[in-house]
């Protein structure tokens, strides 16, 4: 598969008054054309700051501190703040929660969009960007687009502005899609449509997702493979299948367990585990998880867990896994 983006041991800090927060605490993984990577994990695990980084609109006191992150071979923590502009412009657009964080409240629609076409191309000609408007609008399910290229976001329902501003994201075909709970604010039927859309733009554009999210049923919906994070590390990464039918970190055992059934209530949010999410202002030595991990072993407490492989693109970080894969070598010894 062809590589789009890669990123190696990052590492992102917040400097606060009462110390150093390691948000994203080295982090390493690739996205390819046409391929959807969900992000999943707690409120706080760092999934939305390691996004962040990668369009460069970290918020103070956010920093990169260390690794690396390539898009197409370009050195992306090597670029200019106006070498950041365009690139956000041309080659990846990120979609959040809120439309309204996208969406300039006093400008119409059609005007938002054509303006987004003309920075991407200044040679664009008024009546190109409006007819380009209006398809993006249809493709993104939206009808009577004459009428919505005229309205103002506050004119629109909620899903509708969503759908706004997915095309917002789309009209320039970036090759690498951020969405950061994109459907959560939304009801059950406008979200499930919004995914199909998303997928379906996916294929066409040959564009590469980042799908960050606190939905297992979304994850199952949507993505090839997830990358689970806690505390700022990765735990966990692997293709959608092996996560859900051979996870083998106990954090993503457990977010499968409190997973809602699925069925038509499969978007319904995650119930959250038992115990207390990390103080990250004084994290735990070792495996973060420990304090809530019903397997923790006394090593646990004591070091950070190397990653295992347990497939093909299948690696968690985790004790239990190092021991198992101990246990099977000696076996395998065994009958040689
Ligand atoms: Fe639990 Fe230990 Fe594995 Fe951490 S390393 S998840 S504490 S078994
Ligand atoms: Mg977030």
């Amino acid at each position: 598969a062809d590589k789009l983006l890669e990123v190696r041991d990052l590492q992102v800090s917040f400097f606060t008054p009462a110390g150093e927060v390691k948000a994203v605490n080295g982090i390493s993984y690739d996205v390819n054309y046409n391929e959807v990577m969900g992000v999943v994990g707690e409120s706080g695990s760092g999934k939305s700051v390691e996004a962040y980084s990668i369009i460069g609109l970290l918020q103070n006191p956010g920093k990169v501190i260390g690794g690396s992150i390539t898009f197409e071979g370009q050195d992306v923590l090597a670029k200019t703040p106006a070498e950041m502009v365009n690139f956000r412009g041309n080659e990846v657009a990120m979609i959040f929660q809120n439309p309204m964080t996208c969406l300039n409240p006093v400008y119409t629609i059609g005007n938002q969009l054509m303006e987004a076409l003309k920075a991407h191309d200044k040679n664009i000609s008024k009546e190109e960007a409006q007819k380009r408007a209006m398809e993006m609008l249809e493709e993104v399910g939206i009808n009577n687009v004459e009428k919505r290229m005229k309205q103002y976001p506050h004119e629109l329902s909620g899903g509708m502005r969503q759908r706004v501003m997915i095309a917002m994201g789309l009209i320039c075909h970036p090759k690498l899609l951020i969405a950061d709970e994109p459907t959560t604010a939304l009801d059950v039927t406008i979200q499930a449509q919004i995914l199909e859309l998303m997928k379906k733009l996916q294929k066409t554009n040959q564009m590469g997702i980042i799908f960050i999210t606190h939905n297992l049923g979304v994850v199952a919906e949507i993505c090839d493979k997830v990358s689970v994070m806690y505390a700022g590390k990765m735990v966990e990464q692997g293709p959608v299948d092996d996560i859900f039918y051979a996870p083998g970190h106990p954090y993503t055992r457990g977010l499968l367990r409190s997973m809602p059934r699925v069925d038509a209530e499969s978007y319904e949010r995650l119930i959250p585990i038992e115990g207390t999410p990390v103080d990250m202002l004084n994290p735990p030595e070792g495996c973060p998880f420990a304090p809530r991990c019903e397997s923790a072993m006394k090593i646990c407490l004591q070091k950070m867990p190397p990653y295992v492989e347990l497939g093909d693109n299948h690696r968690a970080a985790c004790w239990l896994c190092v021991q198992e894969q101990m246990k099977a070598q000696k076996a395998a010894e065994k009958n040689n």
